[in-house]
């Protein structure tokens, strides 16, 4: 719980945000403790999430979902209405995107870290977050306006998930070992 990995996505970088969100969680108490400017291949990405089935299937469904809400056509828009297959689009999005220039991984230390980052950056998709939160304040994005423009949405932000395990150790060590293998 004392430490927490956060990336701050290129879209986010080139809109000059860096500062504000580094303030902002200096201001709540947290340290610097590594911080490195990213700028990756699409299969360091790949690694990076966890593109398996039940996150295809999981994606796919939220995006199925929303369609339905929207009342928008989701096979005219996506071409097919298989949430695996959704799911995928969504993943070759987001690495795309996310391969597309600049990020800055950094690693957050202090009581409560992962539990602090997560609540600062407000729910995934700007649309839902709170007000308050950095996905509320720093955007107007929604998944409507992003799968229309074939893209993720841009949700500025990543902050390591305290229920996400992979290869048998938690997220958070995962993700940090992908940038700072020595800490
Ligand atoms: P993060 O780990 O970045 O905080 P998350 O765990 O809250 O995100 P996931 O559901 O794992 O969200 O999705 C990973 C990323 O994929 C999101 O941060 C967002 O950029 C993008 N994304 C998620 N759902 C959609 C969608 N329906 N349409 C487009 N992009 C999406
Ligand atoms: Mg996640």
């Amino acid at each position: 719980m004392k430490r927490t990995l956060v990336i701050i996505k290129p879209h986010a970088v080139q809109r000059g945000l860096v500062g504000e969100f580094l303030t902002r969680f200096e201001r709540m108490g947290l340290k610097i403790a590594a911080i490195q400017v990213v700028n990756e291949q699409p299969e360091f990405w790949e690694r990076f999430y966890p593109s398996d089935e039940h996150w295809y299937e999981n994606a796919g469904r939220k995006t199925l979902e929303n369609c339905r809400q929207n009342d928008i056509d989701v096979q005219e828009r996506l071409g097919t209405t298989d949430p695996a297959a959704i799911g995928r689009m969504v993943m070759r999005w987001l690495v795309d995107h996310m391969s597309s220039g600049d990020s800055i991984a950094v690693v957050l230390e202090g009581n409560e870290a992962l539990r602090k980052v997560r609540a600062a950056c407000g729910a995934t998709l700007p649309n839902t977050a709170t007000p308050g939160t950095i996905r509320f304040d720093y955007s107007t994005d929604s998944p409507t306006l992003a799968n229309d423009e074939k893209r993720p949405v841009y949700n500025l932000i990543h902050a390591s998930d305290p229920d996400e395990s992979r290869n048998g150790q938690s997220a958070v060590e995962y993700d940090i070992g992908m940038f700072f293998p020595h800490r």
